[in-house]
Formats: C-alpha cells, structure tokens, sequence
C-alpha cells in the first residue's frame, strides 16, 4: 500500500508509524489467504457432483402436502402483469408498494415466484440456532410503520423476523399471490407482444413429478437477493464423510435437536463437533453449539472482528415515545444510521441507534461517504484516499483486537481471534457471547493461518498433518458472492434472460460491462427491473436499499401506467444514451473502491479477484463499469428523488403496446 502518511512531514509520528506497520501486517495475512483460484475454491451446494453434497441444497423447511393441497396461484398459460421473482424481503416489499400505488389491484396483477417453500427469503431459508439480523430490528425490519408492530427486541431473531414477513403477505393478501417451490428458468421477452414469456418448473416433493408451466407477464421484476445460494470450499473428500453434516443456511435439526424457536440442541450432547468457517453466521451459531457439544473444534481461516452487541428488549414506552413516535419515523431512523456508516453524521440530530455499527467511520469505504465528493479520489490520489482510510478506521480496529485480549483468556487462543484487516473489508460482526465460548474447556480453535482446511476423511478434518475427527459437521462457509461475474444478473439469477431481438442479457454484461440506468433497468429489456447493488448504492442495512430502489422503480412504473389503457400497456426501455450516460457517473467514482482491492479475501471483493489488474484496457473499463455510487446512500437517494421532481424520466423511454 502507498505511504500512510497524509502530511509533508520528515519525522513521522508514533500514529505514522503505527499506521505504516500495520499496512505491513494487513498485506502480509491478506497475502497468505490469496488464491489463484478465486470464487473457483468454492463450489455451489446445488450443483454438486456428488449427491450427498447436492442434496445439502434442499429446502428443509417445505411442506410439500400442503402446498400440493393448494390450488396453483400460477396456471399454466397465465397472463399476469408484475411477475415478482423473489419473495424475500425486497419481493415482497416490491409488492407492497407496487399494491399502494394502485397499478397492482386486479386478481390477475401480481404474482410472487419463489424456488423456497413460502415468503421470508434469507430469513425462510437461514433458520440456524442463534440467527438474528445484525442490523438494528428498528431499522431493518421493513413496513414496521405499517403494520404498527413492535419488535421484540432490538435485534430481532431468525423466527420474528420470518413471522414478520407472514404478517406482511396477510396485511397486504399476498397469500394467494405467492407461488413456492417454483424456479423460474427463463424470461424472454416477445417483440410481437410486447410481453415477458417465462418458463416456470415447480417441484412437488419426492415422488412427484415437477411441473412445467409458462406464463406470460407485462412486467418481470427480479428481487433475487444477494447471499442465496450455499456455497462451500473444495476440499478433498469432503464427500465422503460420513457422519451427519450439513450447511447453516440448511439447519439440520434432527440431527441437532431442538428448533429455530428453541435452541435446546440436545442431539448433540456426547457429540464431537466441527464447524467450518468463522464468518457473520459462525459468530451467531457457535455459542450455541459450544452449550452442548462435548467437544466443539472450530476451524478457522480468517477471524472474523467481532465487536459489542448489547442486545436488549424493547422497552414499549420508549417505543411510543421516541422510536415509532411520529410518520416516518422508520425512513428517518435508517437515513440516520446510514449516516452514521458513510461517516456524515447529520448535524443537529442525535445519534438514534447508537450500537457499533455507528462507531466505524471507515466503513464508509465500502458504501460511500459524501465528503469525498463525486471526482475524489482520482487515480492519481488513491494511495492518500485509501491512506486516509486506515487512519479513520485505527481506533476501531484497534479496540476490536484489545476486546478479544479483554475476553479470551489463553493468549494464543486470543492472538489466532484477532482480524487484521480494515474494518470494511468482511462483514463486521457484533455478539457478546462468541469471544468468551473460547474460554470453555469443550471448545478448541482450530486456526489455519489462513490456509483452510487441507482435507476431510470419513472421520473428520484434516489440517497440516493432524486429523481432527469429529461426529458431526457444521458448515458456516457462506454463499455465491453478489460481485461474482460483475453483477450479471443472469448468472446472478441462474434465469436464462433473452431481451428485444433474442439478445441475452448474459452476453450484453460480458460484451459491454455492467449496464443500467441508476441500477435498475438495462436497455433492450424493457418492463424488466432488478433490486441489485450493481451500478448503484447499498447500505450495511439493506432494508434501507431496498426502500430506495423499489421507491424509484415503482415511481417509473406508475408514471409508465399513466399512458397504459384498457387496451393498451405500458413498454419502459432504457435508452443507450441513458445507460452510457450512467455508466459515465459510476466510472468516476470507480478508483474509489481501491480500498477493497487490497482486503484479505471475501465475497466483498470476489474473493480477491479485485485486486488483479485487468489484463487490457477494455477489460478495465468493464470493471470500472461494475462499480456502485460512492458518494453514500443519502446522496444517491436525492440525486433519485431531484432526478423523479425534474420529470421528464429522461433516460427512460415510455411507449404502450396494444
Ligand atoms: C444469514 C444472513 C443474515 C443476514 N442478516 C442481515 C442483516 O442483519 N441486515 C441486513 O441488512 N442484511 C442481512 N442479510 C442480507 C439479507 O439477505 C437481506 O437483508 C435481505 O433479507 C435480502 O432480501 P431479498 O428479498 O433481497 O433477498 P432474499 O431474502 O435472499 O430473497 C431472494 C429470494 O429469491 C429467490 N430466488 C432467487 N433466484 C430465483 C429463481 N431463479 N427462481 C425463483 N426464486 C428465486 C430465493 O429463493 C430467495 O428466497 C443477511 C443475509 C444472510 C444470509
């Protein structure tokens, strides 16, 4: 890294010093974890060759009888006007608004396709013990507004927040509209109809033949999510072990006992267990693996920084008073987290959620900052921009590695436990119980200095030449990255995706590079809109980015619906002026991300693909293209919100099809 000096001084100072060696210490650990092989290490679940890995893929959580009990939400040969892919949070989120702004009314207007087994997304599939969103409930539950619910506490678990989003699909009746078990597998657009047609297959559980349907749809909509597919590392004869094994985002509670309501893993009692991987998940369900394993080994490449939760209940009279006290309390409270995060705090306002979350200026190097303007940091200043940023993020970094000396009370133990890396380069994390199980007699770290796992047998794990044998299997190790292959979001939504003239939208990212008009649309596949952070902005609290994109997606479509008739329907493109005109703006701000090149490897930056010169120039100027707005969510939302007032939708080209 370039000198971590700002200022023309002879004598460095101690903080200089300090600074210098620890961007030694950074590139030294991140050196040790860089692959060759990249996201390649890795291998998706789903897609396994052998079948007892592939079957680890599989929707624990479905209940097939009833769903084959129920009438199809979705006919074969149906025509619908928004096709909702996705019944996560954005999906249904999607739906909601596009309901209250009146285009979504008819029995025939909305449908929501899920490959899972009912609504919820990330919080249907992840059901791990420990499992609670990381982001302040108060500001990442959506529609808490609403529906006038009060969360528990203030960081919600796993089962609130799946019944949370069963309150939302009955508020808004989206029960009927919500088709599950069912993988969309194509969209091509029709240049005669002006429609989507696409293809759906819908498991019926084992036994039963799937099913195939087609449909046709105005309006295709994608709310895929970013960390949906399990994925975990190559490791030789991982097939083969032959105890019970499974991924966290698949929990196994036969094996395990107890519930997602009721961590009394009792199954595990008398049992070696091995979890694999260190990671924001890992850090939630380790704890309660260490209560009743007899022995717990956990394998770690990369520590995670594991700062202060302070969880607590809410406390009903200072929700009524000061949290949900007033309309629009709940976008209020996330501009003002997310000012804390792009290290703008908004002046004259206190800070409201006040956790550590708003204690990590430097996080803003990921996710924007205002001060650093629109041009800044251009190429030639990156060294000092990112010099900057190790100074910002010191007293962070530092207090987080001083906490794991605070708790852990065997020194090697705590030194393995240190992260040394910027705080934006993983996900930080936030528990009050995963540093002290290390205290615990039952439970061993086994630190890999950042090589991974070199093997497993029928019995166990295979670090250097030790083997560790172990009962059962627990694998923490993640998911397909929202980076991989620059944001394309065929491959992102494993959706064959054909637009105007057969062009496929796979081949349009390859060719041209990432390509939207502020994030949401692409030329040349109209009526098609994403919720992606590619070509746009994102917020630690992803809630927030969904209310933004879906805000200014479902304005576009309702002023497209003004000149929709009874006869006629509305057909949205992007024009080429106006994606080359945005990809302009996210050039500019793309020497920004030079601080994530430099991170240890992870999903943030491909897991280390980011740091690779590309090989041409036209290869550079794609990666450029694939960046997001860096000057923070605040900025992004007024730049849409200036861009709705003006009106004119330029970029946009509205036409009506018969
Ligand atoms: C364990 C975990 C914890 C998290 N905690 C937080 C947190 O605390 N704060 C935060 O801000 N974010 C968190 N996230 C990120 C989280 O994913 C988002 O906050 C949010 O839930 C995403 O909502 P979504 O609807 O966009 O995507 P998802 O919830 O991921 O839903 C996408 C859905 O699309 C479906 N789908 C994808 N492709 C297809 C297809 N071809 N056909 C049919 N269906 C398809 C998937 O099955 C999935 O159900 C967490 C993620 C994970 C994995």
């Amino acid at each position: 890294m370039a000198s971590t000096t700002d200022r023309a001084t002879t004598t460095p100072s101690a903080e200089d010093l300090k600074l210098y060696e620890l961007s030694q210490k950074y590139t030294e650990e991140a050196a040790k974890r860089f692959r060759a092989d990249g996201s390649a290490q890795f291998f998706e679940l789903q897609d396994a060759e052998a079948e007892r890995l592939r079957t680890l893929a599989e929707d624990p959580w479905v209940d097939h009888a009833a769903l084959n009990a129920q009438d199809s939400p979705v006919k074969d040969g149906g025509r619908y006007k928004f096709l909702v892919l996705g019944a996560g949070f954005g999906g249904m989120l999607l739906a909601v608004r596009l309901i209250e702004a009146g285009v979504a009314s008819g029995p025939n207007d909305l449908r929501i396709i899920d490959k899972v087994g009912g609504f919820g997304g990330t919080w249907w599939s992840n059901r791990y013990p420990g499992l609670h969103c990381d982001v302040e409930s108060y500001t990442y539950m959506p529609l808490l507004e609403e529906t006038g619910y009060m969360p528990k506490s203030k960081y919600a678990s796993g089962p609130e927040l799946l019944e949370h989003a069963g309150r939302i699909a009955t508020q808004w009746n989206l029960h009927d509209k919500g088709f599950f078990r069912a993988a969309v597998k194509s969209a091509h657009w029709d240049d005669a109809t002006s429609l989507w047609n696409i293809q759906i297959v819908e498991s019926r559980g084992p036994g039963e033949p799937s099913r195939a349907l087609r449909v046709q749809a105005e309006y295709f909509l994608t709310a895929s999510g970013v960390l949906v597919r399990p994925h975990a590392p190559n490791i030789p004869g991982l097939a083969s072990f032959t105890g019970p094994m499974f991924h966290t985002a698949r929990w196994d509670y036969s094996v395990t006992g107890g519930s997602p309501q009721e961590s009394r893993l009792t199954g595990l009692e008398g049992k070696r267990v091995g979890i694999m991987g260190t990671g924001a998940t890992a850090i939630q369900a380790t704890p309660q693996l260490a209560k009743w394993a007899k022995e717990l080994y956990v394998f770690q490449r990369t520590p995670s920084a594991v700062h202060y939760r302070a969880q607590r209940p809410t406390d009903p009279e200072e929700w009524k008073t000061k949290i949900a006290y007033k309309k629009g309390w709940q976008r209020e409270r996330m501009a003002n987290l997310n000012s804390y995060l792009t290290n703008a705090p908004i002046k004259g306002q206190e800070n409201m959620v006040n956790d550590a979350w708003t204690e990590m200026p430097a996080f803003s190097a990921i996710v924007g900052c205002p001060k650093w303007g629109f041009i800044e940091p251009t190429p030639e200043k990156i060294g000092e921009h990112v010099a900057k940023l190790y100074r910002l993020d010191l007293p962070h970094s530092e207090s987080g590695r001083a906490r794991v000396d605070q708790i852990v009370k065997d020194p090697e133990t705590a030194a393995q436990l240190k992260a040394w890396y910027p705080t934006w380069c993983k996900r930080p994390t936030f528990n009050d119980e995963y540093l002290p199980t290390f205290n615990l007699p039952n439970v061993h770290l086994v630190d890999t200095a950042g090589k991974g796992i070199d093997s497993a047998t029928e019995q166990g794990l295979v670090v250097g030449d030790k083997e560790y044998p172990i009962d059962v299997l627990v694998l923490s190790t993640g998911y397909r990255g929202p980076v991989e292959g620059d944001g394309n979001p065929e491959a992102q939504l494993q959706v064959e995706i054909r637009g105007r003239g057969g062009r496929s939208l796979g081949e349009k990212w390859k060719t041209q590079g990432a390509s939207t008009l502020h994030g949401v649309a692409t030329s040349g596949f109209p009526n098609m809109f994403f919720l992606s952070p590619t070509q746009s902005c994102s917020s630690a609290n992803f809630t927030q980015s969904l209310e933004v994109w879906i805000e200014h997606i479902v304005h576009i479509i309702s002023k497209a619906e003004e000149k929709a008739s009874e006869r006629s329907h509305a057909v949205i493109d992007v024009t080429s002026e106006g994606e080359e005109g945005w990809a302009g703006v996210i050039m500019q701000h793309a020497a920004f991300f030079a601080s994530i090149a430099g991170c240890t490897p992870g999903y943030l930056n491909g897991e280390g693909a980011f740091a690779q010169m590309p090989t041409s120039q036209e290869e550079m100027i794609k990666k450029a293209r694939s960046g997001i707005w860096s000057s923070g969510m605040a900025a992004y939302e007024k730049f849409l919100d200036d861009y709705r007032s003006e009106g004119s939708l330029k970029g946009f080209e509205i036409a009506t099809a018969a």
